[in-house]
């Protein structure tokens, strides 16, 4: 099993996953974090982390896409170990229905 990061991250990506991390297995989107499923040890503290609740363990129903995401672009885009600042409009985009469809970017972020 793994932990995974879901749309809820998508344009919020407040970060305070990145610093709990005891295996810095986060990497960075444009506009959000992924999880690489090979490297995260299941430890679980990120998920009360997140404020968006974003963060999932993936025994949970349904959450298929967002694993097959994960690991697509865990693979791709640039490790992410310690906390930035968000986006200022963040907490605009907390809790929005339908992120994927309308914001989701395959561009890599910056990294570390
Ligand atoms: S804390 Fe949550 S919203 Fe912030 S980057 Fe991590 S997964 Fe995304
Ligand atoms: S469950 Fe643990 S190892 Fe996996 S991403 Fe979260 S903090 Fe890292």
């Amino acid at each position: 099993m793994t932990y995974v990061v879901t749309d809820a991250c998508i344009r919020c990506k407040y970060m305070d996953c990145v610093e709990v991390c005891p295996v810095d297995c986060f990497y960075e989107g444009e506009n959000m974090l992924v999880i690489n499923p090979s490297e995260c040890i299941d430890c679980g503290v990120c998920e009360p982390e997140c404020p968006a609740e974003a963060i999932l363990p993936d025994t949970e129903n349904g959450l298929e896409q967002w694993l097959e995401l994960n690991a697509k672009y865990s693979a791709e885009w640039p490790n992410l170990t310690s906390k930035k600042d968000s986006p200022a409009d963040a907490d605009d985009f907390k809790d929005q229905e339908g992120k994927f469809e309308k914001y989701f970017s395959p561009e890599p972020g910056e990294g570390d």
